[in-house]
C-alpha cells in the first residue's frame, strides 16, 4: 500500500526542530507526500518543565503556506506526552482547549523523573523490565488525554535501547499490548506505525499489528517522526508493506475524523 501520508512531524513550532513549516511542505510536495500533518510537541513534565507551541501563530503561518502547495493537504496537529501524573494531564488538557487541531497524537516521553531517551533509564533494566515498564505506562496514562486520537510510537522504547537486538516484539508484553489494544478499540482510537525508531535496522512490528487488528484494529497512521525536511516520509515503503500484510488500512485525520487513504 503506498503512504501517502506523514502524520508525525515537527517544526520550528516544536521546542525540538529548526524548519519553517514552508520547508517541511515543499519537501513533503517534492517526495510526492499528499498529506502532512505538523504535531509539534506539547509537554508538560513538571511545572518548570513545559514545551508549548505557539499554536495561533503557526495556524496563521500554515494559512499563509496552504496556496503555494496546492498538491498537499496540510493538517493541524499535535503531539502530546502523556503521564500518569494527573497535575501534568490537567495542564495539557487545558493547554488544548480551545485549540482547533486535526490530530492529536498522545506519546510517552518520560516515566516519573525518568527520560526515556536517556542512557541511564536502561542501565538499571533488563531490556524485558525496561520494554515491559514503558508499554505499562502507556496503558497507565492513556485515560489521561481525552484529545487523544492515536497512541504514538509504541515503540520508543526501542528506539533508544542500547541492546544489539532492539526489535519490539508482542512477546516482549503481550498481556500490556492486548491491554492497550482494547482500550484504543474500546474508545475509537488507534495506533501508529512511527518509521524512526527502525534506524538502520529491519523494520519491526508485523506481529504487534497483527495482534492489533485480532482484537478489533481496523487502521493505523504512519508517521516518519521528521524533526528536518529530509526524514520526511522515511521508509513509507516498508510501513505501508506491514499494514497491508496485517490487514490494516490507512489512514489521516481532520478534524479529529480518520479518512481512508
Ligand atoms: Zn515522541
Ligand atoms: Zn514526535
Amino acid at each position: 500500500m503506498l503512504v501517502t501520508a506523514d502524520l508525525h512531524t515537527h517544526s520550528a513550532y516544536s521546542f525540538d526542530a529548526d524548519y519553517d513549516p514552508a520547508q517541511m511542505l515543499a519537501a513533503a510536495a517534492e517526495d510526492g507526500l499528499r498529506q502532512i500533518c505538523i504535531t509539534d510537541h506539547v509537554d508538560f513534565y513538571t511545572p518548570s518543565d513545559v514545551h508549548l507551541p505557539d499554536f495561533a501563530a503557526r495556524s496563521a503561518r500554515l494559512a499563509q503556506l496552504r496556496g503555494q502547495f496546492p498538491q498537499l493537504t496540510v493538517l493541524e496537529g499535535a503531539e502530546v506526552s502523556m503521564t500518569a501524573d494527573p497535575a501534568c494531564a490537567r495542564s495539557a488538557m487545558a493547554a488544548l482547549d480551545g485549540v482547533k487541531l486535526d490530530f492529536v497524537i498522545g506519546s510517552v516521553h518520560t516515566i516519573g523523573a525518568e527520560n526515556v531517551w536517556a542512557d541511564a533509564f536502561y542501565a538499571s533494566r533488563t531490556r524485558e523490565a525496561a520494554y515491559r515498564l514503558y508499554l505499562e505506562t502507556i496503558l497507565l496514562s492513556l485515560d489521561s488525554l481525552p484529545q487523544l486520537d492515536v497512541l504514538g510510537h509504541y515503540d520508543f522504547v526501542a528506539h533508544y535501547a542500547p541492546y544489539t537486538d532492539r526489535a519490539m516484539q508482542y512477546d516482549d508484553a503481550p498481556d500490556v499490548f492486548d491491554a492497550i489494544f482494547r482500550w484504543l478499540v474500546a474508545h475509537g482510537k488507534t495506533m501508529e506505525i512511527n518509521t524512526s525508531a527502525w534506524e538502520a535496522d529491519e523494520p519491526w512490528g508485523l506481529d504487534i499489528l497483527r495482534r492489533f487488528r485480532e482484537l478489533g484494529g481496523r487502521f493505523v497512521t504512519v508517521g516518519s517522526d521528521a524533526h528536518n525536511p529530509r526524514a520526511l516520509g522515511r521508509r513509507f515503503r516498508e510501513a505501508g508493506a506491514l499494514a497491508e500484510q496485517a490487514g490494516l488500512a490507512l489512514a489521516f485525520y481532520r478534524g479529529h475524523e480518520p479518512q481512508l487513504l
